[in-house]
């Protein structure tokens, strides 16, 4: 930033107010483009300052230490990738459960038939696994219970052998879920049917199913405490950040809670920034005759770099901070879509564009949306979202003032959410929300 103002003001802007014989332009434009700049730059300057000075939010300041909580109720089938619930795309319902869940087969060998495309993405941002499954309950009790569905998930690959699982997070059953999907079988056109002995799959919706409300399955074995909703570990920083979106080298420090706000009024700054001297400096650059600055060419290319980078994060902050997600939190919303849009590759021909789509209309319509009905934290509407992070007053959207509403404590829960954090189906919804 010094560097670029140094080149802008000193080289750029002076040689044209002294009239030097080497100057791009005249003297009345340097004095507008050295106004703007300095306008722009102190900006950027302001909101960065405020961004690095203002820390996320630790989990530690609030939260005391305490004993890990036992789990009330059976882990939900293991999330195969961490990220995301298990049977989202099928389940087969006659095909026989697994019965051994004795701690041996349980140390998660299990994950590795499991060789999905996203085991990269997992170790990026897979949340602390649970512990094994306390043997406080009794695994016999469940066999009892009606297993509405066999929600053995199927791994990518539709002819492995699907149950052979044993992570820490499987149980035999699945008596948690009290939800009965009912699945809907559109048109089964290839793949699905009994060609390798396979019962024929039911293909659905299936969110994950973990109940990420109850406190066991948000405890910290590092900081040793229950992390508040929304809070992550960053390793960089070694503790637990409210409202983790991610760790920043660029800002020296996680962005979270009370930081994401100024964050992203940096962001805009620096895209305005960034726009202004790569945009003037190239502009007068391409219409001089004379020799060009070298220095001018490297703020050029620094400029036009840091551009694409910020725009890039601006306009993805921009749409998580509407949606009400965490960077974390949009990337199990991905997940969860990719793996619909595999299931609707095995339902139908990859031509029949209308067919996928009114496949897709169907789970909608059965459950929402996956980004704005079917994430946990949406306020409702895009403007509210918005609001909640950026404040109330238009000013406060671009200025570095005033803070997100909130304690980055607890946020409020979607009611088309159970109390344990399970997506619900529509007609499980409050009667209110059920039209919209
Ligand atoms: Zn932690
Ligand atoms: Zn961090």
């Amino acid at each position: 930033m010094g560097y670029a103002a140094y080149v802008y003001i000193g080289r750029f802007c002076v040689p044209m107010i002294r009239g030097d014989p080497d100057a791009l332009g005249s003297r009345a434009l340097a004095i507008v483009f050295l106004v703007i700049f300095s306008i722009f730059y102190l900006m950027m300057i302001w909101t960065y300052e405020k961004a690095i000075i203002t820390p996320p939010g630790f989990a530690k300041d609030h939260v005391p230490r305490s004993v890990q909580p036992l789990f009330s109720q059976p882990p939900p089938v293991a999330p195969l990738d961490g990220i995301v619930g298990h049977q989202y795309e099928a389940s087969i319902p006659t095909f026989p459960l697994p019965t051994d869940t004795s701690p041996s087969t349980r140390s998660g060998t299990g994950r590795t038939h499991r060789t999905n495309t996203r085991s990269s993405l997992t170790h990026a941002t897979s949340p602390p696994m649970p512990p094994p499954l306390p043997r406080t309950h009794s695994q016999r009790s469940h066999h009892s219970a009606p297993a509405t569905h066999s929600s053995q998930g199927v791994p990518d690959d539709i002819h492995a052998p699907p149950v052979s699982v044993s992570s820490p997070y499987e149980s035999s059953e699945n008596t948690n879920e009290r939800m009965t999907p009912t699945t809907h079988e559109p048109r089964r056109r290839r793949r699905d049917s009994n060609e390798d002995g396979l019962p024929p799959l039911m293909y659905s919706r299936h969110p994950r199913t973990t109940p990420i409300l109850l406190p066991e399955y948000r405890y910290c074995q590092r900081d040793q405490l229950v992390k508040p909703t929304r809070a992550h570990h960053c390793r960089a920083c070694g503790t637990c950040v409210l409202k983790y979106d991610h760790h920043c080298p660029w800002i020296g420090q996680c962005v979270g809670a009370r930081n994401e706000k100024f964050f992203m009024n940096f962001l805009e700054w620096a895209v305005i920034c960034c726009s202004w001297l790569f945009s003037t400096l190239l502009g007068l650059n391409v219409k001089a005759h004379g020799d060009i600055d070298p220095q001018h060419i490297v703020i050029i290319a620094l400029s036009g770099l840091f551009l694409l980078f910020c725009a890039a994060m601006l306009i993805s902050h921009f749409r998580l901070i509407l949606l009400n997600q965490t960077t974390v939190e949009s990337l199990r919303s991905q997940y969860m879509k990719e793996r619909e849009d595999r299931v609707l590759s095995r339902l139908h021909h990859w031509w029949e564009f209308r067919a996928k789509h009114r496949t897709k209309k169907q789970w909608d319509s059965e459950w929402g949306r996956i980004d704005y009905e079917g994430n946990i934290w949406s306020l409702g509407s895009l403007r509210a979202n918005w609001e909640a992070v950026m404040g109330q007053k238009w000013y406060e959207w671009i200025l570095p003032i005033g803070r997100s509403s909130g304690d980055g404590l607890s946020y409020p829960v979607n009611p088309r959410f159970d109390q344990q954090g399970r997506w619900r189906r529509r007609i499980e919804w409050p009667k209110e929300l059920q039209g919209t």
